[in-house]
């Protein structure tokens, strides 16, 4: 992994950030078993030429360094950033729990803590997020300690408070989450498929990777257009095809044109999108 440093970060700020990553076969974190093995192959595969500025490290560093606050809590029944890990089908899977503790009678309790955008607060709890703290359930669980409850604490880095005093419906800073705990029979044949899913990816040449979902290249903002002929731009866009459609009918020469959803994460936060042949094929 090579890093550049477009906005002159401070030299101590960025060897803080600059970790090379370590990859070895047969094993595998939980936060890189829930993502897209088109991701994680390319990363392993290239990853003496990734080129990738220090800038875009800053938001996992903010994590680190607030994981690290709430290490010093006044909690001392809790147990903090243990990495536990099990084998699964052959393969070792590692991940770190942020907090886990006794909630009182006699139930256990385990948190995961997010450091996000308010944008998320808009939307359910993202799929991969749910496996994630299933999966670190089932590694205690594995090793004999039960879970009863289970929780994501989003840290939103980006609150405004003006924006709170204004906005109805507009999220605390901090906001706890539950999440739907699965059986542990459940989590077990979720975590055999995705570790399935990455090892059929692992003996597959990069142009035929399984490719990454729409939602997992967060995919945003697709819209219609009611066109015009003759005239270049969107007489109007619309969110569906219906209204477009109907809008197009009540102009003079109209028709609609797709305009798909933009690939945020590959375009802006994908550090292979140059090695990827499906953002290749699906930018030309
Ligand atoms: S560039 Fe897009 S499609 Fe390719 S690996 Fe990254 S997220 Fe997936």
């Amino acid at each position: 992994m090579h890093y550049t440093n477009k906005y002159g970060i401070p030299q101590e700020v960025v060897s803080a950030i600059v970790r090379d990553p370590y990859y070895h076969d047969g094993r595998i974190s939980v936060t890189a078993l829930i993502g897209p093995p088109r991701i994680h192959q390319l990363r392993k595969r290239y990853v003496d030429e990734i080129v990738e500025d220090v800038s875009e490290r800053l938001f996992a560093l903010y994590g680190q360094i607030a994981h690290g606050i709430l290490e010093r809590a006044d909690d001392f029944d809790a147990i903090h950033e243990e990495r536990l890990s099990m084998q699964v089908d052959g393969w070792k899977v590692t991940g770190a729990t942020d907090l886990y503790k006794h909630h009182g009678n006699g139930e256990y309790l385990l948190r995961d803590y997010k450091f996000t955008s308010v944008y998320v607060s808009n939307f359910a709890l993202k799929p991969e997020w749910i496996a994630q703290v299933n999966f670190y359930a089932l590694l205690w669980r594995q090793h004999g300690f039960s879970v009863h409850r289970a929780q994501i604490v989003a840290v939103y880095r980006d609150w405004r408070r003006m924006e709170a005093e204004r906005k109805a419906g507009y999220p605390p800073p901090v906001q706890l989450f539950n999440v739907p705990l699965w059986s542990r029979e459940k989590a077990l044949q979720q975590i055999e498929e995705r570790v399935s899913l990455h090892r059929m990816a692992e003996g597959l040449p990069d142009e035929q990777l399984p490719l990454c979902t729409q939602e997992e290249q967060w995919r945003r903002g697709e819209k219609w257009a009611c066109m015009k002929k003759g005239r270049k731009t969107a007489v109007r866009l619309y969110h569906t095809l219906d209204e477009a459609e109907e809008a197009a009918a009540g102009v003079k020469g109209g028709y609609v044109q797709h305009r798909p959803a933009e690939a945020v994460r590959c375009k802006y936060f994908c550090s292979v999108s140059p090695f990827c042949s499906q953002f290749q094929l699906e930018s030309a």
